[in-house]
């Protein structure tokens, strides 16, 4: 089902807590939201929909990918500056990015995979995440 976006910053500042088995509807919803926005939306987190769940997905080439409980485990070399848009605000900002991470999530099965990402889909990872961590970007 296709959801409304959150842009209230009192709601999207808070931190999301873990999801779990029984959250897999937020995650459709969540993959519902995302494409029907996929024309100016690479990714989106729980909380832009009002769920303060560890859930995000990511328009990857293919077919976009949910991950529940992401974590970042390892980033590589030094970060870079993005300047990052968001359907939760206007305009953009700033943020420090890695270019290759390692993630361990839960994936549409809630099965624990471990996979390393690099570049816009690394970036697009890192921003969901900040916004699990209550973090405005
Ligand atoms: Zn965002």
């Amino acid at each position: 089902m296709i959801r409304e976006i959150v842009k209230d910053k009192i709601l999207l500042s808070q931190k999301s807590i873990e999801a779990t088995p029984d959250d897999k509807d937020i995650g459709q919803d969540l993959l519902d939201t995302l494409n029907a926005h996929h024309e100016h939306c690479v990714g989106m987190a729980a909380n832009m929909i009002g769920e303060l769940k560890n859930i995000i997905v990511i328009a990857d080439p293919g077919a976009p990918i949910i991950m529940y409980n992401p974590q970042i485990i390892k980033t590589t070399g030094t970060p870079y500056t993005a300047l990052e848009g968001c359907l939760s605000h206007q305009g953009t900002k700033e943020a420090l990015r890695y270019h290759k991470i390692k993630v361990a999530y839960l994936d549409h099965e809630f099965k624990k995979k471990i996979k390393t990402f690099s570049d816009y889909t690394a970036q697009i990872i890192q921003h969901e995440i900040d916004h699990c961590n209550g973090i405005l970007i």
